[in-house]
């Protein structure tokens, strides 16, 4: 066990120096810590029906939890879930009342995940955010002199049939009193007003936010998102916007775009006729060069906070071409099922960012994952403290809503120890071939997509062959790109231009809905795109593989590419390419 206190020994005032020391006892005793959670989380649910199903007797220790409650999916706790949104109120998870539902990026038959939680939860999840900028404040001073220019959404929100509230983990946060009601602090002064985001338009939400920022430019200490392709979509944004967002900070007057009546009401405080800013800001966007832009405009910025891990990190180049190289933090580890932890060193470079997860938050187990046998072996799980260096782990959750022995289906690698808590780098989330935004699609969908997209060709004789995806980032925002190898048997009837673009928008329609929701209401992932590739070009890829050592009778075509030279090989074959025509159909209701 390494012993590493050193960088939380710098207090900056009270409360910061209250928030570490409680971060260095809970990773202090991390198996105590464990075990006490674990006992308060069975004491406390063992009345519900579904802890009474395992007979543990008011057992709370470790030991008979696990030899006697099941490792599950979200797919075998379903049938409780629904009932649950059905309206049913006794305790079947938890013995507090469900409050709403958090609703996953994860998907399950193509539709988010439905998280049960409850109110005590929110103050668990406001305890992780209080420890951020105490950590934070040991790296980078002086963050009380200014303010975060964070572009921050809510989303759409629906009711379920039992009437409980569905909606993602952020949006109930930000519409909770715990944020709308929070207490000045001068190290958490955001530029954008809680009016603009809480605005349910993303236009006039990104709007109004893009204006404070460019109005408090030099006051901006950090920039910041939730993830680097929402920070990347802002700037974009800029590119598109800047003309009327000058033309409004010269005449002291809101686009009219902007009709919402809590932000004009804000905006008219807050909103001055500044031609000087203004001819600023035209000066800096319109060339052509929008390298290093981000502190260009704005200058004091220290570091940009986004996430840039797990399957953000194809955006760290761009990062660092519009902010020059700006540090990238990326503070914390959250899920809609639990949050789980912080980065203490949250300046460190996104290669080498490692989380530990705070013991308090939930009890933890990992599943031993062998990177070269990733079936499940039905193997014992491993405790938080007890996770070696050096090896890779699936998380799997128990929490104080009601989950037991969850999989979340995170693969973990610890990289060493803070005290006795573990750190883990994020290695990637199990099952997803492709994701852009908050979408995550993975291998069967592709293949329904694909197939259903095949039926269009089937008059015209034609099949495909082969196929493989490529997220294409190159441009924001980013899109699918799908790489068909196409069997035309009748050369005369091959299917047409329209026919194969139809092809594009039948993918999109067959994506689930966290897919659908970026394209229709985030505008997050651009039109999909098929590029036909001439025939063999499947054969030259897999020759490609066993030049560079696969084996012959094990290879299969590759179902997502991202390996550059792959990549370039199918590029260079590409006889024809197609973008959907028509954004899929979305809306927030479930379907049932
Ligand atoms: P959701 O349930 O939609 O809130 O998504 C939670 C998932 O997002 C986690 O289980 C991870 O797969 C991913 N995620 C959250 N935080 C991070 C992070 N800091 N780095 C990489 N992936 C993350």
């Amino acid at each position: 066990m390494v012993v590493d206190s050193s960088a939380l020994s710098l207090p900056a005032n009270e409360k910061f120096a209250k928030a570490l020391q409680f971060i260095e006892e809970m990773t202090k005793n991390a198996d105590k810590v464990q075990e006490k959670v674990l006992a308060e989380i069975l004491a406390q649910n063992a009345n519900t029906e579904y802890l009474q199903r395992f007979k543990l007797d008011g057992a709370t220790d470790g030991y008979t939890f696990k030899s006697r409650v099941p490792i599950v999916t979200y797919e075998d706790l379903q049938p409780e879930i629904q009932r649950i949104a059905n309206g049913d109120r006794s305790p079947i998870f938890c013995s507090h009342p469900i409050s709403e539902f958090l609703t996953s990026s994860g998907t399950s038959a193509g539709e988010r995940k439905l998280m049960p939680t409850i109110r005590q939860e929110m103050d668990r999840r406001q305890l992780l955010y209080s420890l951020l900028m105490p950590v934070m404040n040991l790296y980078v001073p002086d963050l009380d002199k200014g303010k975060g220019l964070y572009f921050l959404f809510v989303k759409a929100e629906t009711k379920t049939p039992g009437g409980l509230l569905a909606r993602p983990v952020l949006t109930s946060y930000y519409k909770s009193d715990h944020f709308k009601t929070r207490p000045y602090d001068p190290y958490n002064v955001y530029t954008s007003p809680d009016e603009a985001i809480l605005c349910p338009d993303s236009f006039q939400s990104m709007y109004t936010q893009m204006l404070c920022g460019l109005l408090m430019r030099e006051d901006v200490l950090r920039v910041g998102a939730v993830f680097a392709s929402g920070l990347l979509r802002a700037i974009k944004f800029l590119q598109q916007n800047w003309r009327h967002l000058a033309h409004d900070i010269s005449t002291g007057s809101l686009n009219p775009r902007v009709t919402d009546l809590s932000i004009k009401e804000r905006m008219a405080k807050i909103l001055k006729p500044n031609p000087n800013l203004a001819e600023f800001i035209v000066n800096e966007c319109e060339g052509e060069n929008w390298e290093r832009i981000i502190p260009r405009i704005w200058p004091n910025t220290k570091y940009l906070d986004v996430i840039v891990t797990g399957a953000m990190a194809q955006y760290i180049p761009l990062l660092d071409f519009y902010s020059g190289g700006l540090p990238q933090a990326c503070t914390m580890y959250a899920s809609s099922e639990c949050y789980f932890g912080l980065n203490l060193k949250p300046m460190t470079k996104p290669s080498e960012v490692s989380y530990t997860i705070m013991p308090n938050m939930g009890y933890f187990e990992f599943i031993p994952h062998d990177p070269a046998n990733p079936v499940y072996p039905n193997r014992e799980t491993v405790d938080l403290a007890d996770v070696e260096v050096g090896r890779e782990y699936e998380l799997v959750v128990t929490t104080y809503s009601g989950l037991c022995r969850y999989r979340v289906g995170d693969i973990l690698r610890v990289t060493e120890f803070h005290n006795s808590a573990p750190q883990f780098k994020f290695v990637r989330r199990k099952n997803v071939l492709l994701s852009i935004d908050a979408d995550k699609t993975d291998e069967s969908e592709l293949q329904k997509a694909v197939e259903n997209a095949s039926v269009l060709l089937k008059d015209f004789n034609t099949t495909v062959v082969e196929y493989t995806s490529f997220a294409d980032t190159s441009t924001i925002p980013g899109h699918y790109v799908i790489y068909w190898e196409l069997l035309v048997k009748d050369p005369v009837n091959a299917p047409s231009d329209d026919v194969l673009a139809k092809c594009c928008f039948v993918m999109e329609e067959s994506m689930n809905s966290v897919y659908r929701q970026c394209r229709v209401a985030d505008n997050s992932v651009g039109p999909l795109e098929i590029r036909v590739v001439k025939n063999g070009t499947f054969e030259e890829v897999m020759d490609y593989a066993i030049s560079r050592g696969a084996s012959i009778n094990q290879y299969k075509a590759p179902r997502c590419v991202s390996f550059t030279p792959i990549v370039e090989l199918l590029d260079a074959r590409v006889v024809s390419a197609y973008f959907s025509p028509a954004a899929p159909y979305w809306t927030p209701e479930r379907r049932v």
